[in-house]
């Protein structure tokens, strides 16, 4: 079993749903540093079953958004001196700008290439998204 501890200083996220652990990864351009970084696919878990989980040495600023978004369920610790100094809980955003695009091909976000077009979360089980100039739903 690999351990936390393995790592000195950076951040560990833990509890990601199982599978989810790589479209994290790759999100977050983990795949092009030049840092240490794991991704731990399938790691036992007595709470959930099965688990992924990803360690990052090296203090990187998470977009926290992203992440819920991702996986609401996952847990960001900070590691410092090999131990976590702060316990991060995640939770699906109400509100998000810049990362989705309107998907309708005749909203004014497309028309004149609005960029930080805001989205509102409309259904918390679907992770669904509405504009807030069209209303066109979008999830990730
Ligand atoms: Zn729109």
């Amino acid at each position: 079993m690999l351990n936390i501890d393995s790592i000195k200083k950076g951040i560990v996220i833990d509890h990601i749903k199982e599978g989810y652990g790589y479209k994290i990864f790759k999100e977050l351009g983990l795949h092009k540093v030049d840092y240490r970084v794991a991704l731990i696919r399938n790691v036992s878990s007595r709470k959930q079953g099965k688990k992924d989980l990803i360690k990052i040495e090296n203090r990187i600023d998470l977009d926290l958004n992203v992440l819920g978004i991702i996986d609401p369920d996952l847990t960001v610790n900070i590691i410092e001196d090999e131990e976590i100094k702060e316990k991060i809980k995640l939770s699906l955003p109400e509100k998000i700008k810049g990362i989705f695009n309107c998907k309708n091909p005749r909203c004014i976000t497309s028309e004149e290439n609005i960029e930080n077009v805001e989205f509102i979360l409309v259904d918390k089980d679907k992770k669904e998204y509405r504009c807030e100039y069209c209303d066109t739903k979008t999830s990730l």
